[in-house]
């Protein structure tokens, strides 16, 4: 399998090199210039694997560079008995008749980031044996939340490796800053930029594919990768659980195989929604998949007019993790509705980049209708679904999820569509638990994150993870805070460079 830039076809690397390089030269992402196949036979047989056999099997069609006790290394190490708080790893769990919850929050850091990026460390650190023998890895991230704390605690201490995490100071939410702001390890280091996450975002990005910053960490021996979701080390472990929802589907009897599903995904930067993509490309019987946003909706707006534009307002929201005005894996999704057009990819960026808009021919259009339907929905449609499903249904989502609740919920409503679906839901109700507690007693205030955590858990009986209660009290270790034009110096000085 080799991986090409969807800016520039005549790119062929290896997954290995892909990984270590985390964006191609020319700023375009990696993407794999075929789609492996799995048959209902292969997944029926998977129905009856375990979680990491199954991330294995699906590792392996893409992962060619890899040998086989290298791929069992990285899938062993990542979701080894008890990293995860459930055995399934990601289990899927009843919400009413059709619809059911992936469950992608039992990692160590609560958020679906942790599915990936507990895997990432390793098969970095494997890829840049076979390509960057010697060199040190600087993993940079930008985070809107999530990503960083489960990042952080990915490569905390491993060989080789120095991270630093950006996060923008006013877009996370206390639990998530106290997470980033206590992170243990000799090898890490977290800063807050003035800005929201997209200011993180295209600093870091800006970081990445400067020429003398990239010559500077040479003579030092020093290599950039990317732990964000523009690294196919991050997309591909996130194939993996919507393939194992479906095993788990017929395993349960609730589908038999063959049978189509859709697939709600609550989406930022379109990372995780685009890795379903990717499994119904390899045979993965899906009927829609329904993009769900908050009050960020461009989005919502692409799908439905085929005009990508982020020139409007930014709303910070109680679902933080998706407010984001640029969807970064977009552009992988575009390459493949495009027929692999890299030189319209490349137009559509340089358009977004200069105008912050383009828009996508009647073709492509089409295309996306295809697969996609897309709603969104706003914090106090997301405060009432949390509501209602913890009264009526017993279960507490978080904001995120909810969102994908609601905007499943309304298309429905829109279409009669009643195909057995599954519902992701990407982070654990005490991540954010003021606006969760706000949804299920309105009246009641508490200006302490952990008088709140508490109250959350009295109400609902749900009991707070103990990577999270653990926190309470911790000194923090890291509370710099700097504008974006400063972020490169930041950089240095974090590396002693
Ligand atoms: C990152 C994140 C999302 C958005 O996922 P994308 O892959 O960026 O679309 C949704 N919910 C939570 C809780 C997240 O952390």
């Amino acid at each position: 399998m080799k991986y090409t830039s969807t800016r520039n076809n005549a790119v062929s690397v290896d997954a290995a090199k892909a990984i270590s390089q985390g964006i191609s030269e020319d700023g375009g992402l990696f993407v794999p210039m075929s789609f492996p196949q799995i048959s209902l036979d292969d997944i029926k047989k998977m129905s009856e694997m375990s979680y990491i056999e199954r991330a294995k099997k699906v590792l392996s069609l893409y992962l060619t560079d890899f040998t086989e006790e290298e791929i069992s290394y990285c899938v062993n190490g990542a979701y080894k008995e008890g990293k995860f708080d459930s055995e399934k790893v990601a289990p899927v769990v009843p919400f009413n008749d059709e619809a059911y919850i992936l469950e992608l929050f039992k990692g160590p850091t609560c958020a679906f980031k942790d599915m990936a990026l507990q895997l990432l460390p390793y098969l970095l650190t494997v890829s840049a044996k076979k390509t960057v023998d010697g060199k040190e890895i600087i993993i940079l991230v930008a985070t809107s939340g999530d990503t960083g704390k489960a990042a952080l605690e990915g490569f905390k201490d491993v060989e080789k490796t120095k991270i630093l995490v950006f996060y923008p100071s006013d877009g996370v939410s206390p639990m998530q800053k106290l997470q980033m702001t206590t992170q243990e390890g000799s090898n890490v280091s977290v800063c807050a930029i003035e800005g929201n996450f997209d200011d993180a975002q295209s600093g870091v990005k800006k970081i990445f594919t400067d020429k003398e910053i990239g010559a500077k960490l040479k003579e030092n021996n020093m290599q950039f990768s990317s732990a964000n979701s523009i690294n196919w080390g991050r997309l591909v472990p996130q194939v993996v659980y919507y393939i194992s929802a479906y095993c788990d589907l017929i395993a349960d009897g609730r589908i038999v195989a063959g049978e189509k599903i859709n697939i709600v995904v609550p989406t930022g930067n379109f990372g995780n929604i685009l890795a379903a993509y990717y499994a119904k490309q390899m045979g993965l019987p899906v009927n829609k998949f329904i993009c769900a946003s908050n009050a960020n909706n461009v989005l919502t707006d692409f799908i439905t007019t085929g005009e990508y534009n982020k020139n409007r307002e930014f709303f910070t929201t109680t679902s933080p993790s998706m407010d984001i005005l640029i969807s970064s894996n977009l552009e992988r999704l575009l390459y493949h509705l495009t027929g692999s057009d890299d030189k319209a990819v490349a137009e559509m960026m340089g358009k977004l980049n200069n105008d912050g808009k383009y828009t996508v021919s009647e073709e492509v259009l089409n295309a996306l209708k295809a697969d996609f339907d897309a709603g969104c929905c706003s914090d106090d449609e997301v405060s009432a679904t949390i509501a209602k499903s913890f009264k009526e249904k017993n279960y507490l989502p978080d904001t995120h999820t909810s969102v994908a609740i609601k905007v499943y919920e309304d298309y429905v409503e829109r279409t009669g569509d009643d195909t057995v679906t599954v519902i992701a839901a990407t982070a654990n109700p005490y991540k954010f638990s003021k606006a969760v507690l706000g949804a299920v007693e309105a009246d009641y205030v508490c200006s302490d994150e952990f008088e709140t955590v508490d109250e959350l858990s009295r109400v609902s009986g749900v009991k707070c993870p103990e990577q999270l209660a653990n926190l309470k009290g911790k000194e923090p270790r890291f509370t710099g805070v700097c504008k974006k034009p400063e972020m490169t110096e930041v950089v240095f000085k974090m590396l002693g460079i």
